[in-house]
């Protein structure tokens, strides 16, 4: 198997942009694209609030964008755009709508009002958080400003809108190589996920990368041994280890790349058999048009974006809630270090 590393994929491979779901189907052809998820006697229950959702969509101008994170029914049903946190935030500069409602989590929904700062833009669960956003403070990035003065700081997305503040600039799982690459600075601080931060500094040995001890609550728990089982199962397997992951798993694995960067492999080398070292619902969304290719557990699931239903998306475009704010005095620092991580070219 070849081995190709997170870099050599965002300097030189394709990065997934963002998918937009062709205009609502009808619900018979909604269910073909879920029924190896969603088995047949549970659709009645579902296809209700399916239907609610796209008249909702029409009347009030709005669009979902739902992270590849997303369960099927949501996913495959009712998104207008799929993709990874950098594809959801470039597409979300490019949205013509008054409402944009954000199936993801808190940080996610933050980062698209930055970007549309006079759209609507709302979260059906204020509960929708992130482990690593949860890891840092904005006085936490003061001090380290304090402690390391002159290194930039380059912030993962996964964040809230005051660390980003505090940051340079941004940086996802699919561009951090080159964000990094971007600074040509021999010192790098890179926050909060400490595992991904381990990944990049394995692909630019030449500078000398930062930490903070933030983690993934859902890539922190594979293991090597995890992987080693797998393959000692499936001899063959192609495994796809996320970057959030511990470097000793990523090590393990044939491929290393945001949550699209998995996705554009899987579609275009064809494993017969593959395990996504990720999220759970990853497998499921890519499965449902992929047929032919087998996904072998283990997967985790992100308690938090499991926080996203079709009901409350529903009961979100009905009552226009949750209406996820910014506050305008960081406002403006915060979409400064999102703009210059968009400006970064990834190939
Ligand atoms: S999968 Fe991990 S990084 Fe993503 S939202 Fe869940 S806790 Fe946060």
């Amino acid at each position: 198997m070849l081995k190709v590393s997170i870099m050599e994929d965002a300097m030189t491979a394709t990065v997934a942009p963002a998918a937009r779901i062709p205009g609502a189907l009808p619900l018979p052809d909604l269910y073909a694209r879920v029924s190896r998820h969603v088995p047949a006697i549970e659709w009645p229950a579902l296809a209700p609030d399916i239907e609610a959702i796209l008249r909702l969509k029409r009347e009030r101008n709005a669009v979902i964008l739902a992270h590849n994170y997303q369960a099927p029914e949501i996913f495959h049903t009712v998104a207008d755009i799929v993709g990874d946190s950098l594809a959801l935030a470039r597409e979300a500069v490019t949205v013509d709508a008054d409402v944009i409602v954000l199936a993801g989590v808190h940080f996610m929904a933050e980062t698209a009002k930055l970007l549309n700062p006079s759209k609507t833009v709302l979260i059906p669960d204020m509960g929708a958080g992130c482990s690593l956003a949860d890891s840092i403070t904005a006085e936490d990035v003061r001090g380290l400003r304090k402690k390391y003065p002159g290194v930039p700081i380059v912030t993962y997305v996964n964040t809230s809108a005051a660390v980003k503040a505090e940051s340079d600039l941004c940086c996802t799982s699919g561009n951090a190589v080159a964000v990094v690459r971007s600074l040509n600075a021999p010192r790098v601080l890179m926050i909060p996920d400490e595992f991904l931060a381990q990944n990049v500094q394995a692909e630019v040995p030449d500078v000398e990368i930062l930490t903070w001890a933030g983690h993934c609550e859902v890539h922190e728990r594979f293991t090597p041994a995890d992987i080693r089982d797998v393959r000692e199962s499936y001899p063959g397997v192609t495994v796809i280890a996320h970057p959030e992951c511990p470097p000793d798993v990523v090590a393990e694995s044939d491929f290393s790349g945001s949550t699209a960067m998995m996705m554009d492999f899987v579609v275009q080398k064809r494993p017969s058999q593959v395990v996504l070292v990720t999220e759970c619902s990853m497998a499921d969304n890519i499965a449902a048009q992929n047929p032919d290719i087998e996904f072998i557990k283990p997967c985790n699931m992100c308690p938090h974006m499991k926080r996203m239903s079709l009901s409350n998306i529903r009961r979100s475009l009905e009552t226009l809630t949750h209406e996820v704010t910014v506050d305008p005095a960081l406002a403006d620092r915060a979409r400064a270090a999102v703009e210059r991580m968009l400006a970064v070219r990834t190939r």
